[in-house]
């Protein structure tokens, strides 16, 4: 779902303040954890405090486990901290994309965990009292005319075979509906949504610690020593547990070979305008579109418009990402061209060959869960659960997602950038034309 440009790394010193995103500036007061230092034992480390490691942490602390969350920057610092907050119900690809690769039966099963992780979200904010301003809705948009009648079939095609609600907007009702005129149709799914990603992060957080999990910041895990009792060594300290879970994502590269191989860390970027005086999307929907460099907003509570959208092919972020967001934004609302940009951020996420995530067990004592390719709002709480239901011994909804298949990328480490660069730039071509 997402632009890309190469990966940027963490920062040598392994440590970093919160990114100066607008969710960090309106996120309230947030809470500093200690490093780990010493020798710690427990039951359970997660290496990571984004959704998955803290919902994972959450689940096993409340079924009684001695969990400790570990983590390099800030809880919530990675891309959890500083998405879209767009909610994307379903898998990330098409289940008739699905049946064709995995079959029918198994496609089905991955769409009732789809539909379960939904659910899971809305319990998870309304049982924890997370205030995240999460709003229910989701516009995806259609921007060449010839993919319209294409969507409309699609819609109908979607709830006669798998079950799936959504409504098709006319062109008149699209602009009505987002403020801009530049698209040419859309669909509606009731059950997306958005919401403030970071508030969540920190929401998870708060919940796992009330649950008895114990949380590390500042705290980069630079080594795993494998056997019965992994030990997980920090700079300053180190913890021996009986299983590991690895929920670094688009961060983790080096600490497992087999996860590097198939989850590509790349960078998308996002700016918040300053509050704006008109209200661009009254039903409060967030909004993405069919590029398939996509485009993705939604205007907040005081009226910003957060927008992301934008690529480069270069080792670093750009120098100003709002200059370089800012004409992307203008060709959806071309009246908001010299809008004042309040923050510009980038953030990395991992993706897989096949955008499927990557959720596996390596180990009888260790599991891995990243690669959720833009979808991880709603799948990577799920996931975070579902792997601590996998340590507690009940595999089912665990070994539906690891039966999914996920290639290593072609090319190996050396290779697979340039592979992955040629192949965005020619979508990217296909999308301007
Ligand atoms: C700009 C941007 C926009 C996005 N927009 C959307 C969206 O609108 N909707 C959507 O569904 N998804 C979106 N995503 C993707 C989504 O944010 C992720 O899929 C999701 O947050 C993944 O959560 P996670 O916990 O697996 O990983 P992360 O949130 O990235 O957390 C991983 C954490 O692990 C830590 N870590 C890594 N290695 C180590 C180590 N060795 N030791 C200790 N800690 C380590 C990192 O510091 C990081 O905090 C977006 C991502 C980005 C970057």
């Amino acid at each position: 779902m997402f632009s890309l440009t190469a990966p940027t790394f963490m920062p040598a010193e392994g440590r970093a303040p919160h990114v100066a995103s607008w969710y960090a500036a309106s996120a309230g007061d947030i809470p500093a954890y200690p490093a780990l230092k010493g020798h710690v034992r427990a039951d359970v480390a997660v290496v990571g405090g984004g959704y998955t490691g803290l919902s994972a942490a959450l689940s096993l602390a409340k079924a009684g486990y001695k969990v400790v969350v570990i983590e390099a920057n800030k809880i919530g610092w990675g891309a959890s901290g500083r998405n879209g907050g767009q909610v994307h119900p379903g898998q990330r690809q098409d289940p008739d994309w699905l049946a064709s690769r995995i079959g029918e039966g198994p496609t089905r099963d991955l769409m009732r965990l789809a539909d379960e992780a939904r659910g899971h979200l809305d319990r998870l904010i309304t049982e924890n009292a997370i205030d995240c301003d999460f709003r229910p809705g989701l516009i995806h948009t259609v921007h060449k005319p010839r993919e319209v009648e294409a969507e409309r079939r699609h819609v109908d095609h979607l709830r006669r075979k798998w079950g799936i609600e959504k409504e098709f907007l006319d062109r008149d009702e699209t602009a009505k509906r987002i403020g801009t005129d530049v698209y040419h149709a859309a669909s509606f799914d009731p059950a997306g949504g958005k919401l403030h990603p970071l508030k969540l992060a920190l929401g998870l957080a708060r919940a796992a610690v009330a649950a008895g999990a114990t949380l590390y910041e500042d705290s980069r895990v630079t080594l795993i020593r494998h056997g019965a009792k992994p030990i997980v060594v920090t700079a300053l300290g180190e913890a021996m547990v009986d299983t590991v879970i690895m929920a670094g994502n688009g961060y983790l590269g080096g600490l497992d070979a087999e996860t590097d191989a198939r989850v590509l860390p790349i960078n998308n970027f996002v700016v918040a305008t300053e509050p704006l005086d008109e209200v661009l999307i009254p039903g409060e929907e967030a909004v993405s579109d069919s590029r398939f460099v996509v485009y993705y907003w939604h205007q907040t509570p005081d009226r910003r418009l957060v927008f992301g959208g934008g690529e480069t092919y270069s080792h670093d972020f750009p120098a100003d990402i709002a200059a370089f967001v800012r004409p992307h934004l203008a060709r959806v609302y071309p009246k908001l061209a010299g809008v004042s940009i309040s923050h510009a951020w980038g953030g990395t996420l991992g993706i897989t060959f096949n955008r499927m995530p990557f959720i596996r067990r390596p180990k009888p004592n260790v599991f891995v869960a990243a690669g959720y390719s833009g979808q991880g709002v709603m799948l990577a709480p799920f996931v975070g659960h579902v792997v601590a239901e996998a340590v507690a011994g009940t595999m089912g909804r665990f070994d539906v997602f690891a039966k999914v298949p996920v290639t290593p990328f072609p090319g190996g480490p050396m290779l697979r950038w340039p592979t992955l660069v040629a192949a965005m730039t020619w979508f990217k071509l296909l999308d301007s034309l």
